[in-house]
C-alpha cells in the first residue's frame, strides 16, 4: 500500500533509538524528509545516516526536546511541518511520597508541555495546507495506571485529555489535520530492558526469568518490536488515515484486558 506521504516533511523528536526511531524509519521508507532529535550527538548521528540510506533527507537537532531553542530549531530545519511525532524520554518510577514539586514539573514539562507547545507552533501551517498529522506517543498507562509510574500516568493523561478537545476542534479536524495518541504497551527497547534489569536487581531475580514472565503475561506472548510500533504510525501519517482523529490507540499485544 502506498501512504501517499512521499516527499512530505516530518519531525520525529526522541528518534535515536527505540520507538521513535522506528516511526523515523518506516516514515524514511514512505519517502518522508525527516527532522530528528535525540540529545546525544553521536547516537543521533548514526540514525540519521541509516535514515539518509532510505534515500530521504535528514536533518539532526541535538538536544533536550524540553528546551524552547531545541525545538524551534527543529521546526526550523524544516521548509515545513506535514507530520510530527512527539516523543521523549519518560519519567522515572518511584513512590508519589518521595517526589518534591520539581520532579512533577519535570515530567508535566517533558511529556505535557513540549509536545503542546510543538503542536501550538505547527498546527496552524498544517491546517492552512490542508494536511497534518499529529502522533503523540504515550503510554498504556493513560489507559491502565501503572502504580510505580505516577509522573507519567499523570503527565501523560494531562496531555492527551488536551488534545482530546483539540483534535476536535473543526479548524484542526476540518482542515485534515489529525492527532492521535499511541499508547504503547511493553516494546522491546532500551527503556524497557533497563526497566526490568532494575526490577530483576531489586526483587533480586533472574533477568531473563523476569522477562519471560513478563512475555508470558502478555496474550501475545512476547513483547513488541520497534519496527512494529513504526509501521502503525506511518499508516496514522498516511494520507489514508485523515478520518482518524481524537483516539488513543493502544498497542500492547492484548494485555489490557478490557472489552472498549
Ligand atoms: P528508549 O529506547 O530509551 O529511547 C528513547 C529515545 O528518546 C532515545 O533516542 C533518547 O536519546 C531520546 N530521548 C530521551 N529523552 C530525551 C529528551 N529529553 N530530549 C530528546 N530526546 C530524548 O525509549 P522507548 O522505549 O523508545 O520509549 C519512548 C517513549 O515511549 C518514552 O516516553 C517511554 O516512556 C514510552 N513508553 C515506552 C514503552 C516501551 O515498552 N518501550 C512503553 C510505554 C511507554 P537520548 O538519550 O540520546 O536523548
Amino acid at each position: 500500500m502506498d501512504l501517499g506521504i512521499k516527499g512530505r516533511w516530518a519531525v520525529v523528536c526522541a528518534a535515536s533509538k527505540g520507538l521513535g526511531k522506528g516511526c523515523a524509519l518506516a516514515l524514511a521508507r514512505e519517502g518522508v524528509n525527516l527532522a530528528i532529535n535525540a540529545r546525544d550527538a553521536a547516537t543521533l548521528a548514526a540514525t540519521a545516516a541509516q535514515l539518509r540510506e532510505l534515500g530521504v533527507e535528514v536533518r539532526e537537532v541535538v538536544g533536550d526536546i524540553s528546551q524552547p531553542d531545541v525545538r524551534a530549531a527543529l521546526i526550523a530545519a524544516c521548509p515545513q511541518v506535514d507530520i510530527l511525532v512527539n516523543n521523549a524520554g519518560g519519567p522515572p518510577p518511584g513512590d508519589f511520597r518521595d517526589w518534591e514539586r520539581e520532579d512533577w514539573l519535570r515530567a508535566l514539562e517533558l511529556n505535557m508541555l513540549t509536545p503542546i507547545e510543538l503542536i501550538k507552533a505547527t498546527i496552524d501551517g498544517m491546517a492552512e495546507r490542508g494536511f497534518g498529522r499529529i502522533v503523540n506517543i504515550t503510554s498504556g498507562a493513560v489507559k491502565a495506571p501503572i502504580d510505580v509510574l505516577g509522573l507519567s500516568n499523570g503527565a501523560r493523561s494531562g496531555l492527551t485529555g488536551f488534545v482530546a478537545g483539540l483534535a476536535r476542534q473543526p479548524r484542526v479536524a476540518g482542515h485534515n489535520v489529525t492527532i492521535n495518541g499511541l499508547l504503547p504497551g511493553s516494546f522491546d527497547t532500551d527503556r524497557l530492558r533497563s526497566g526490568i534489569q532494575r526490577a530483576a536487581q531489586l526483587g533480586g531475580h533472574d533477568e531473563s526469568e523476569l522477562a519471560d514472565a513478563e512475555k508470558r503475561a502478555i496474550p501475545a506472548g512476547r513483547f513488541g518490536s520497534a519496527e512494529e510500533f513504526g509501521a502503525f504510525c506511518a499508516f496514522l501519517c498516511s494520507a489514508h488515515a485523515g478520518y482518524l482523529t481524537g483516539q488513543n490507540l493502544l498497542l500492547d499485544g492484548g494485555a489490557y484486558p478490557g472489552t472498549f
